[in-house]
């Protein structure tokens, strides 16, 4: 969640024209859909979370962050279904299969920086969209990234939250017997200066988080894994431009997929393998399509990989847009069909 500048502001007041957009020869896609504008001006929008809904696809959604002001819930077609105004979150996750009072719910997660917790929901799909579960108390002044695991080792369910300082805590999250949801703070480390994206690899058990200036790393997700990490790329090269920013998986079958960043400064995501050492496959830009704009200054995203008909028939990118044109709107998320991104990648 990098700040639009005083400037930038004045600009967003006064858009006509494109922002700056760096020069270079990368691939591009093309948004298929956009949301609805956040309720909020200035850099409000900020981190998407998709829900798929296996029975049926066509019917999944996404849950965004009006860091402003709450929780807003989409369909595919980017219409606004349900608003939630609980406070200013910041990022987003969510889990299928939370056991919770003998069901499975899709627990939702997002930092609450109105009242520094960890603000837990169950989406329910047919309304009303988001159910309150609980606020958590993080203990930071100002809780900023935030990401869930679901241990595939243990069952166990996680959630990730960062501040500012660097600090990244972990907490269990279980079903408290009275319908609402125990936290249990497990580890605690220190990723050295300001984080924010995060995300988890459920199956392989990874966790990733960018570090805003400096480049993306790779912790273990278990709580028992310690401070060990691997840098997986760093803003000195040449994928990576600061500021680090969101951060998906997309799960392909054996444990393959990609890990795709954004690279906020030069407005391109780069994508990794997510198997082994996480190997460079490619970055690309999402330019203008026909009637929708192209995607500046992405901070969070989230991917998934299913078939949500014929739009997204290999999953979908959700990327929040820095800049809402034509008209300067306020901002919001684009819808990317993966096909897409696989079709530029240097591999199958
Ligand atoms: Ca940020
Ligand atoms: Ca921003
Ligand atoms: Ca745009
Ligand atoms: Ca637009």
């Amino acid at each position: 969640m990098r700040r639009t500048g005083f400037l930038s502001l004045l600009f967003l007041a006064a858009c006509a024209e494109t922002p700056f957009i760096p020069v270079s020869d990368l691939p591009e896609v093309r948004p298929v859909a956009e949301t609805e504008a956040v309720e909020t001006a200035g850099d409000a929008a900020d981190d998407p979370a998709i829900w798929v809904d296996i029975r049926r696809p066509s019917a999944s959604l996404i849950v965004g962050t009006n860091k402003d002001r709450g929780l807003d819930v989409y369909g595919l077609d980017g219409g606004l279904l349900y608003r939630n105004t609980d406070g200013r979150m910041n990022n987003v996750d969510l889990r299928g299969g939370f056991p919770l009072g003998g069901r499975d719910i899709v627990l939702v997660a997002a930092s609450n920086r109105s009242n520094d917790s960890l603000s837990l929901y169950e989406l329910q799909p047919d309304g009303p969209g988001l159910r309150h579960l609980a606020d958590i108390a993080t203990g930071f002044a100002e809780p900023y990234g935030l990401c869930l695991y679901h241990s595939a080792a243990t069952g166990n369910h996680y959630a990730f939250v960062n501040d500012k300082s660097g600090l990244m805590r972990q907490w269990q999250l279980t079903d408290n017997g009275r319908g609402g949801i125990a936290a249990e703070a497990v580890r605690e480390f220190d990723v050295g200066s300001q984080p924010e994206g995060c995300v988890a690899d459920d199956e392989l058990g990874h966790l990733y988080v960018g570090e805003e200036a400096t480049g993306i790393w790779k912790y273990g997700a278990e709580p028992t894994a310690g401070s060990a990490r691997r840098a997986v790329d760093t803003t000195a090269g040449p994928h990576l431009t600061a500021d680090v920013e969101g951060m998906g998986l997309y799960h392909g079958e054996n444990g393959k997929g990609y890990l795709v960043v954004s690279s906020q400064g030069d407005y391109s995501y780069a994508v990794y393998a997510r198997e082994g050492n996480n190997v460079y496959l490619g970055s690309f830009r999402v330019a203008d399509a026909a009637a929708i704009d192209g995607v500046q200054e992405t901070d969070g995203l989230d991917v998934v990989r299913a078939d949500l008909g014929p739009g997204y028939p290999r999953g979908l990118l959700v990327v929040q847009d820095g800049f809402n044109m034509p008209s300067g709107d306020n901002q919001n998320f684009k819808y990317v069909s993966f096909a897409q991104v696989l079709e530029i990648l240097s591999r199958p």
